[in-house]
């Protein structure tokens, strides 16, 4: 994995029903932090039914480091993670967004990227003026009030009819006062749990969240499902008949966290799996085999099952070099690298290794890898990658860089592999992924350049 090169775009935590709703957004918020790092946020209702929002720059300890537990006694709160993307308005962009207009007060919270939001924009017209921020993620909040709903009470009919002008790919959390909301697009594309607390519901990014509350996970929201959640329980509609389950194929490979469950599969499982058939589809004769961490280590498991090949630690990774120390220029990214991954010179000296990492952006970070193995003493390097070659930029909510970086599209098999200077290359293909999890449907356009939906003016 190319450090900087990859990134989700956030990940969304909801309480309703529950003591102390600001506290458990909170806590699910940091078991969410591996999904955005650069802002957050939590709108929570008060004692009185009323909304408020507190947000800043930062991660989730620090933003709240002067909150004092139980001082927000309110039931119901939405709370979002972010990775935006450097300059511009990034602090108005810190989500969540909250509105009050024609007598309503709600708040939203969304993960993911929306392909059409340059048309709905336009199609608002002088409502643009009211956009506090860049980010597309405020354009429900608007949308819910346009004619001919738009007077209307916030209400699943007015959010439904919304969320059908709406194409990409999104996790919604919406509170109002007396409920909150959830949806998620009719694609699948990004995940979305809920989770029974006592007697109220948590909606998380990943289920890892929920366990880090003590909450106990019921279902996922389905693609295409709107979820009410007030005092009476859950009701469920589907605000799409249209229904596909092209959850990113990236949520499994590299950014979910390994404890989360998706759709039935755990991704510690999946990746373990993508490793065996990794080796199945791409076998090479080794002393030892290990994992780029964090993302590499489950695969190298399940290549070392299947081979037989022994599992080693021959590199370990720094966790305490934070992004900042990583510049978008070339020097300064092979100084992040060398910083962020050390190998171990006397596991690797003279042996013939394998190494498992997740993908190939731009190739520099594992051509560097490769040489620092060298340096070590490694006699031979054969590199595997538990995905197939990325080659086209994603419009879906990742931060994957445009087509003239990703050194796939540009560059076949064996120029990569000499750019890397590995002595063998191979990457899993797009049927191994889909076996892996077991599924017959998966978003791989970042591969294959098949786009699950119109891209309107993003091309
Ligand atoms: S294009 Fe790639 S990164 Fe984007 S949603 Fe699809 S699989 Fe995920």
């Amino acid at each position: 994995m190319d450090f900087r090169s990859l990134h989700e775009e956030c990940g969304v935590f909801g309480a309703i029903g529950v003591e102390n709703a600001y506290d458990v957004v909170m806590t699910g918020l940091a078991a969410l932090q591996h999904r955005g790092q650069e802002g957050c946020g939590i709108a929570y209702t008060d004692e009185d039914g009323e909304i408020h929002v507190d947000k800043g720059p930062g991660l989730v300890f620090r933003v709240f480091s002067q909150v004092i537990p139980g001082s927000h006694p309110g039931r119901s709160a939405i709370g979002h993670v972010r990775y935006g993307t450097a300059g511009g308005r990034e602090a108005d962009n810190i989500q969540p967004f909250a509105f009050h207009q024609h007598g309503d007060d709600y708040a939203i919270a969304h993960n993911g990227n929306i392909v059409n939001a340059k048309e709905l924009k336009a199609a608002m017209g002088h409502r643009e003026v009211l956009f506090s921020s860049s980010s597309d993620s405020e354009i429900l909040g608007h949308l819910v009030k346009m004619p001919p709903y738009g007077k209307a009470p916030l209400s699943g009919d007015t959010l439904s009819l919304a969320l059908n002008r709406i194409e990409g790919a999104f996790s919604y959390l919406v509170l109002i006062p007396d409920r909150l909301y959830a949806a998620r697009d009719k694609h699948g594309f990004r995940p979305l749990s809920i989770g029974r607390l006592g007697s109220g519901f948590v909606f998380s990014s990943e289920t890892c969240a929920l366990g880090a509350v003590g909450a106990r996970h019921i279902r996922d929201v389905e693609p295409g499902e709107l979820i009410t959640a007030d005092a009476s329980g859950l009701r469920t509609r589907r605000w799409s008949r249209f229904r596909r389950n092209a959850l990113c194929a990236m949520e499994y490979i590299y950014f979910a966290r390994p404890d989360s469950d998706i759709e039935g599969v755990n991704v510690h499982a999946f990746r373990k799996e993508s490793g065996r058939i990794l080796f199945e589809e791409n076998p090479v004769e080794a002393d030892m085999v290990f994992g780029v961490p964090d993302s590499g280590l489950s695969p190298a498991i399940g290549y070392s099952e299947r081979s037989g090949i022994p599992l080693e630690m021959g590199v370990i990774k720094n966790f305490y070099v934070g992004r900042t120390f990583i510049e978008p220029t070339q020097q300064m990214r092979e100084a992040g690298v060398r910083l962020k991954l050390t190998p171990v010179r006397s596991v690797v000296k003279g042996k013939d290794v394998v190494v498992i990492d997740d993908s190939i952006v731009r190739g520099t970070t594992s051509r560097q890898l490769v040489k620092m193995l060298r340096d070590a003493g490694a006699r031979h390097v054969h590199l595997r990658i538990s995905s197939p070659p990325l080659k086209h930029p994603c419009f879906y909510g990742i931060d994957i860089s445009s087509e003239s970086e990703l050194i796939s599209s540009r560059l076949d098999m064996e120029e990569v592999r000499r750019f890397i200077g590995a002595d063998s290359l191979a990457f899993l293909s797009k049927e191994g992924l889909l076996l892996a999890g077991h599924r017959t449907d998966l978003c791989m356009a970042c591969f294959d350049g098949n786009y699950p939906t119109a891209l309107y003016s993003f091309r």
